[in-house]
């Protein structure tokens, strides 16, 4: 559901003036019906709000942040394909998602000329004919926002390819709208594939949690899926050890294990949610004294030519 800002003021009982929002953003606002149930009106500082209100702030040009911060355009060979780290490869199936996170690190990524579903029979021939590849990984925009006959389409095709033995869904659709996410085919498919199956999700505060993403997240792991989450570190939304802490016990709740907390990758618009090196590795500090180890994300940055995720450790 979109819906402008002067709408989504409405609904959630605020001020225009007092969020410094702007209606004309070129990554304009989008927000799901479940994830708008899960905002608490009245309150310009919820942490959900911020995550998807395009505020002012967005267009100041913060120092080193562009419009593609971790190097996407530099690697990707066939269209809809990128091809960043060993062994495994990702694949652009949807350009859209649900949400329009303000902080998207693909808010300005050419998705017409990557996503197109006429490229995915190129994408499948390149992956067929490179046996060094063992993992596909789906993502976006969101694989998720693809209509189930689509994606299962995708899905079974790569599942034909001897030398892939993981298939990775990348998606935020089982967190911000559950009630959208494709069940019925996926899980059929998924109870009888040969494939390891994993599903990361991204969540990025315990709010975003509701009785509804249990219930799926639940289906999903029965049906031979590995559950692991991704968050991005955002000022505002998750900078403190308490915020995340609670994150992590919410997540295991619902059968998901923490696996990365990235920091901002430093796309152009998202500077006011950036948090320094050193105040991520203070709360990863609080984070490891209060939690067992398999409840610890891993802070991560993305950078650029890399050959891998770089982790952000104490010196
Ligand atoms: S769901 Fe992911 S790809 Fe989509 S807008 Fe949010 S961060 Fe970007």
């Amino acid at each position: 559901m979109s819906k402008s800002v002067t709408e989504l003021c409405k609904i959630l009982n605020l001020s225009k003036d007092e969020i410094d929002g702007v209606e004309d953003s070129a990554f304009p606002l989008k927000v799901p019906a479940d994830f708008l149930q899960q905002i608490q009106p009245g309150n310009g500082n919820d942490p959900l709000l911020k995550q998807v209100l395009p505020l002012k702030d967005e267009l100041k040009q913060g120092t080193g942040f562009s419009q593609d911060p971790v190097g996407d355009l530099l690697k990707n060979p066939t269209p809809s394909l990128i091809h960043k780290y060993q062994g495994r490869v990702l694949l652009i199936a949807s350009p859209k998602c649900d949400i329009h996170c303000r902080y998207c690190f693909r808010r300005h990524f050419p998705y017409q000329e990557h996503s197109n579903q006429r490229h995915w029979q190129k994408a499948i021939e390149t992956i067929a004919a490179d046996s060094s590849i063992h993992e596909v990984i789906l993502s976006g925009g969101d694989p998720m926002s693809l209509a189930e006959n689509a994606l299962l389409a995708l899905i079974e095709q790569i599942e034909k390819i001897p030398h892939i033995t993981t298939l990775r869904i990348h998606s935020r659709t089982p967190i911000v709208a559950p009630s959208k996410a494709p069940k019925t085919r996926l899980l059929t498919w998924a109870k009888q594939s040969r494939l390891n199956k994993v599903l990361v999700v991204h969540c990025n505060h315990k709010n975003e949690l509701s009785d509804k993403t249990a219930e799926l997240l639940t289906q999903y792991r029965n049906s031979g899926f590995h559950l692991l989450n991704q968050s991005v570190l955002l000022k505002g939304v998750n900078d403190s050890a308490a915020t995340l802490q609670e994150l992590s016990h919410a997540l295991f709740e619902q059968g998901v294990l923490p696996y990365y907390l990235h920091q901002l990758d430093k796309v152009q618009g998202a500077s006011h949610f950036e948090v320094s090196d050193s105040g991520a590795l203070q709360i990863m500090q609080q984070l490891r004294a209060q939690l067992p180890g398999y409840l610890v994300p891993k802070l991560v940055r993305e950078v650029a030519g890399e050959a891998n995720k770089t982790p952000i450790i104490d010196l």
